[in-house]
């Protein structure tokens, strides 16, 4: 049996929360693949929806743009939808959900029945390096509305709407802490050995015995 089969038969479930700026995105997208399980992204989602004109793309378009938050029953029932689905039968990544108590409490009842959260990875960042990396982007792809002031916004209202979800994690035993600066290669290192040692891992790693 392949790594990849062995993960799949395993069936993770796991979180990724990070500061926008830290990589999150493509990191969901490795560590989803090394276990085998879907990375489903509310964001991707939701601008999805938009790009297709869908009608809830035409409902959420304005709230997405302004960098508000989808009301929690929408974005509930999107990812109870997304969850159904066959391929997230064995497990998945989530990245992006849940940004509210309301939405921890709605997956811990979707979850209730089937299975719990393994781990809930959180991408630490120092504040002043993910700005930098941010207006560089923005400098790069000619997005001049993306000032450092909007930046640090945006930084500022995740640290106060995600840390509460945090406390909540980290109570149970399952926020797992990863150094989010650096590049791809090693940060996708440092969360598979941090998964590893909580007995999480990648069959055949032997960090993970
Ligand atoms: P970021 O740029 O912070 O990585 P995402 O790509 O995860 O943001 O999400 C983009 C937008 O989609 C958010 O600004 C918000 O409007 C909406 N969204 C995504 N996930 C959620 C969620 N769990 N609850 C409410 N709104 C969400």
């Amino acid at each position: 049996m392949s790594n990849e089969e062995s993960n799949r038969e395993r069936g993770a479930r796991l979180l990724i929360v990070g500061p926008p700026g830290s990589g999150k995105g493509t990191q969901a997208t490795f560590i989803a693949d090394a276990f085998g399980v879907p990375a489903i992204s509310t964001g991707d989602i939701f601008r999805h929806h938009i790009t297709n004109q869908t009608e809830l793309g035409v409902r959420v378009k304005a709230i997405v743009d302004a960098g508000d938050y989808v009301p929690d029953d929408l974005t509930n029932e999107l990812v109870a939808d997304r969850l159904s689905e066959p391929d997230a039968a064995k497990g998945f990544l989530l990245d992006g959900y849940p940004r509210t108590l309301d939405q921890v409490r709605f997956l811990d009842e979707l979850l209730a029945s089937d299975g719990k959260l393994e781990a809930v990875i959180r991408l630490t960042a120092d504040q002043d390096e993910l700005v930098r990396r941010l207006t560089h982007r923005a400098h790069e792809q000619g997005r001049a509305d993306d000032t450092e002031d909007a930046i640090r916004h945006r930084q500022n209202v995740y640290a106060k709407q995600t840390a509460p979800i945090l406390d909540v994690y980290r109570e149970r035993g399952l926020l797992v802490e990863v150094d989010g600066i650096g590049s791809v290669d090693e940060v996708a290192a440092r969360i598979r050995e941090a998964l590893a040692s909580r007995g999480i891992g990648v069959v055949g790693d032997t960090a993970a015995a």
